[in-house]
């Protein structure tokens, strides 16, 4: 038996021919047009027909990013991506490829591939609220969770650092700014770099807390492009998630960095079409 998983990014379509014990056989990828629905559909079908030529393919499962209806399985709203606002993936890709499509909200795609249910609440938790007055967020809010904890978060900081910090080795980056080249300054010891990790760490912490005292979790699983800023930024989240949640519920709890990432949406969306 084979599986497509398809993990749709802002930027990219990763995609991932899986067979049933999740293991990726073949990868490959396409941009992600996001304001054009039939651009964004001749993108996606080709990687599926690329994959069908040389697989029987079974089912097709999609980690969309927004809020999938569980009832009607429209997309009810996809910040990122506008073309996707309310439409039914499932059925428009299903008719073009004659093969069986689930979707669901990526980061429940990415908990599904760690078999983690305890993280099954990702859902848009990126849009939630961690500042009043924060910066403005790609969904029309302000102040969400991912305009901090990301990897875009994490270079606007280091440029609000960098203004009050004239002899960071920041400045002397070649090129753009990016979350890994921060990183590797912060472990050359730059004091504005670490400090750039520490609170954003601070703010997922604040988060995971959050999660924690609402939901008495068991794990919680960190995923995605901030983990290129490695045990920084983690041990900064796990020290703030301590003090800031109730003791017993942060004892019941781990917070790990995800094993599979960066394939655990492809390799999750596949699951759930082996599954559902
Ligand atoms: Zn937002």
């Amino acid at each position: 038996m084979r599986y497509i998983g398809l993990d749709i990014g802002g930027t990219t379509i990763k995609a991932g021919l899986v067979n049933e014990t999740g293991q990726i056989l073949e990868s490959r990828k396409a941009p992600t047009v996001t304001d054009d629905l039939n651009g964004f559909l001749s993108n996606l079908t080709e990687l599926i027909r690329d994959f069908q030529k040389s697989a029987a393919v079974e089912r097709i499962g999609i980690g969309v990013p927004g809020l999938r209806s569980s009832r009607t399985h429209i997309v009810e709203t996809s910040p990122h991506i506008r073309c996707l606002n309310n439409v039914n993936l499932e059925d428009l890709v299903a008719d073009q490829v004659h093969i069986p499509v689930v979707s669901e909200n990526d980061a429940n795609a990415g908990a599904y591939a760690e078999f983690v249910g305890a993280s099954g609440y990702g859902g848009e938790f990126g849009h939630t609220t961690i500042h009043p007055n924060g910066r403005g967020c790609s969904c029309g809010n302000r102040g969400c969770l991912e305009t901090i904890v990301s990897a875009t978060g994490i270079v606007t900081t280091a440029e609000e650092k960098m203004k009050e910090a004239p002899r960071s080795l920041l400045h002397e980056v070649g090129g753009p700014l990016t979350s890994e080249r921060i990183y590797e300054i912060a472990a050359r010891g730059d004091q504005t770099a670490q400090a750039v990790f520490v609170e954003t760490g601070e703010c997922l912490g604040i988060a995971c807390a959050n999660l924690i005292n609402l939901l008495n979790l068991e794990m919680i699983v960190i995923g995605g492009g901030v983990l290129a800023s490695g045990d920084l930024l983690l041990r900064s989240a796990t020290h703030t998630a301590a003090l800031r949640s109730f003791p017993s519920s942060y004892r019941d709890c781990q917070i790990v960095q995800s094993k599979l990432w960066p394939d655990a949406g492809v390799i999750g969306a596949a699951m759930l079409a082996r599954d559902r």
